[in-house]
């Protein structure tokens, strides 16, 4: 019987569920096998390509990928999927016809998720995005991908900017702003969907909308934060009656979807995510 000797390659690996949301997943696929944490250092590249190595030696069956490694690791791969190649980064990576491959599963894992939030707002056609690091990237081409309206806010111009250059060579229906989100004239029927770290437990207390600026009627929000599970703006939303989402269901969807390229088998996503619900409950204790 195979052995799926699985982890995550990131530095430094702060609280990360994967290990159990994996575990979770590889029993109930009756699989033999591990997840591991593989902190390396950005400074190390010998310590990357070692572990890249592992995966084409067949030592390791796959990897996911975080900061700082996601697009370090590209020039390592012999070839990247679609999205991974569009999105310029990778969190997944195994071998595929004897090849080392890096896919990227959190622009689908995110579509995957909003569906529940859709289902409440199907009309809404436009996004306004908060902060434009690497989860703005991903969730920024899932939504364009899918004919979206995209609007990016970042506290810093030039990173809204670059994010914008990034994906607009041959796409209209993108703007990019420095927010400032008081200047924008219309965020009825809007997408609000937050990737910056605030409101993240024991990280950045607060919210990301500005204090003095009402929530505007018709929106919805999305919140990628998975701790706590409802953040102050989740919950500020809420009061203002808009319907809310938060980031367990896309961080469930996709772990599901790098298991599923690593092992073939479509893992029972409510296992993972219970396997979180555990691990969030010890983390308390
Ligand atoms: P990142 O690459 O560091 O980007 C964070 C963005 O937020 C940057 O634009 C950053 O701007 C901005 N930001 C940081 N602190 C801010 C503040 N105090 N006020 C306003 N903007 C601020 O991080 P990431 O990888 O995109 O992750 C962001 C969040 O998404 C994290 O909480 C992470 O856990 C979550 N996430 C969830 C999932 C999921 O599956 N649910 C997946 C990926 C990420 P500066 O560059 O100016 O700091």
């Amino acid at each position: 019987m195979s052995t799926f000797n699985l982890g995550l390659l990131g530095y430094p690996i702060k609280a990360s569920f994967s290990p159990q949301l994996h575990r979770a997943a590889l029993n109930d696929s009756g699989l033999q096998g591990d997840y591991q944490l593989y902190p390396i250092p950005p400074d190390d590249p010998e310590a990357l390509a070692e572990m890249l190595a592992r995966v084409r030696k067949r030592e390791l069956r796959g990897l996911n990928v975080t900061i700082p490694h996601k697009q370090a690791v590209i020039p390592l791969l012999d070839k990247l999927s679609e999205t991974a190649n569009a999105i310029g980064a990778v969190n997944t990576i195994s071998m595929k016809n004897r090849q080392l491959f890096g896919d990227n599963t959190d622009a689908q894992g995110f579509l995957n998720d909003l569906v529940h939030l859709s289902e409440k707002t199907s009309s809404v056609r436009k996004a306004l995005i908060l902060g434009a690091g690497g989860s703005a990237r991903a969730v920024t081409y899932a939504l364009l991908s899918e004919g979206w309206e995209v609007i990016i806010a970042a506290r810093r111009p030039d990173q809204a900017q670059a994010l914008k250059n990034y994906f607009s060579s041959n796409i209209e229906q993108l703007s990019a702003l420095k927010l400032d989100i008081h200047g924008l004239a219309d965020l009825s029927s809007t997408l609000i969907v937050n990737t910056t770290p605030v409101g993240m437990l024991s990280h950045l207390q607060g919210s990301p909308w500005p204090e003095d600026l009402p929530l505007p009627g018709g929106t919805a929000l999305y919140d990628l934060i998975y701790t706590p599970a409802k953040t102050q703006l989740m919950a500020d939303a809420e009061v203002a009656g808009l319907p809310i989402r938060g980031g367990i269901g896309m961080l469930i969807e996709q772990a599901a979807l790098s298991f599923r390229i690593w092992t073939g088998k479509k893992p029972s996503t409510q296992k993972m995510l219970q396997a979180y619900l555990d691990a969030i409950q010890h983390t308390r204790q």
